[in-house]
């Protein structure tokens, strides 16, 4: 498939020297052992993130002066890529570089960036996302957290739910109302905030997949000028262009063909990969797992050419979220009920990947986008249906 997306020899060379990192049995046994860990236990396998800090393959796009590469967002997919081909969860560094980092880096003042970014860079500090609240995700707008003025700052008040790794993180990138108007959009400011101060409160917010969710309480935390990343009231607007960014459709793309491999495996070693009723299906989704990375990879080429699509970029988000959710389904029926034990069971099928794919799956079409907001976009500004 690799022939179809054209990397330069350095790209490829970036992808072995990540793969031989990957591959170090310290990187393996840390993965195996965080697969093991109790329920509701998580490390976010941060070791492995300062590995890849220490050698700058974490912040790959950024710039070397900010503890990056100066790669391409082509080198950033390509981390993604190998991050999840070797069974490293990609939140961690999907929420603190990809999009708190983004956010920094583009909208950041000069000391904002030279105070947060080379730390995320190293995989010494991390950083999560509190936008959503309860009952409030797919419409951000109407978002009800509220920055209270308090002396030359404000004071933060309200609850954030669905969050991920908050409990693990730094500081967080968080949306709140500092004016009320006749247009929802206007009045949201972002606030750089730090989680371990007083008037934060997180609880585990439990749910079927491996990673927590965080439930959060702001509770009056104090909040500067100095926190406040873009313009006061104009939040949108780092919102409207980060978002997107994290929209190629590479993650799932990654998590479908890892599965696939898997599944094509334990088929083969069951006989089922010759059953007509299992066969067909699973050339099928080969079919549109390799769509599925295609669609990715042309996102990710245009991102890199300047010429960013938010049709695209929706529809490679649904169609390659959509595919590795029925993948896993389709997991179940070969794997029969054993592929739902987990890997911390011996009798565990494939070392329990079916079974992370399965409670991953529902996320995938709703995180980042859900997949009717998607099919939205792609309806209306991809197909001039009306709104
Ligand atoms: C794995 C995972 C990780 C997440 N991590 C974070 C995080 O780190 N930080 C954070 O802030 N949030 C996070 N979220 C929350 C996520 O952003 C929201 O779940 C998402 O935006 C959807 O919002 P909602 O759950 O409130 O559903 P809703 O927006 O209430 O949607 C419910 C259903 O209605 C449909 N719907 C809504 N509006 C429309 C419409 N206009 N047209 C058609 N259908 C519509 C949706 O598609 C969905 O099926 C995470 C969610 C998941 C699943």
């Amino acid at each position: 498939m690799d022939a179809l997306i054209e990397l330069t020899a350095e790209q490829e060379q970036f992808r072995a020297e990540l793969c031989e990192l990957l591959c170090q049995d310290a990187v393996r046994d840390e993965v195996a052992r965080s697969r093991r860990l109790p329920y509701g236990q998580e490390t976010g396998l941060l070791d492995v993130h300062r590995r890849l800090g220490e050698r700058g393959l974490l912040a790959v796009n950024w710039p070397v002066e900010y503890g990056g590469r100066g790669g391409t967002i082509v080198e950033k997919a390509i981390l993604t890529e190998e991050l999840i081909l070797h069974g490293v969860p990609d939140t961690v560094h999907t929420l603190g570089i990809d999009i708190v980092g983004l956010a920094v880096f583009l909208y950041g003042t000069p000391e904002q960036r030279a105070r947060l970014l080379p730390g995320l860079a190293r995989g010494d500090t991390t950083a999560s996302v509190l936008f959503s609240e309860p009952g409030i995700g797919s419409d951000l707008a109407s978002l009800t957290t509220r920055a209270e003025p308090d002396g030359d700052g404000w004071r933060l008040y309200g609850r954030k739910r669905y969050s991920m790794k908050t409990h693990q993180s730094d500081f967080a990138l968080c949306a709140a109302r500092t004016s009320a108007g006749p247009v929802a959009y206007h009045g949201i400011t972002l606030f750089l905030v730090p989680l371990r101060s007083v008037g934060v409160h997180i609880d585990p917010l439990w749910n079927l997949s491996e990673e927590r969710f965080d439930d959060v309480t702001l509770d009056g935390i104090r909040v500067t000028r100095a926190d406040v990343l873009g313009e006061v009231d104009d939040g949108w607007q780092v919102v409207n262009r980060v978002l997107p960014l994290e929209r190629t459709g590479i993650d799932s793309a990654a998590k479908a063909d890892r599965l696939l491999d898997a599944l094509l495996r334990q088929a083969a070693a069951t006989g089922r990969l010759t059953e007509p009723a299992y066969a067909q299906r699973l050339l099928d989704l080969d079919a549109r797992v390799r769509a599925a990375r295609l669609l990715a990879w042309r996102c990710v080429l245009h991102l890199r050419d300047g010429r960013p699509d938010e049709v695209d970029s929706a529809t490679a988000k649904w169609y390659a979220s959509e595919v590795a959710k029925e993948l896993a389904g389709l997991a179940l029926e070969v794997t029969g009920l054993d592929g739902v034990l987990d890997a911390r069971d011996a009798a565990a099928v494939a070392d329990g990947v079916f079974d992370a794919a399965l409670r991953e799956a529902p996320g995938l079409t709703l995180a980042a986008g859900t997949s009717e907001i998607m099919l939205y976009f792609v309806g209306t500004s991809g197909l001039g249906l009306p709104s």
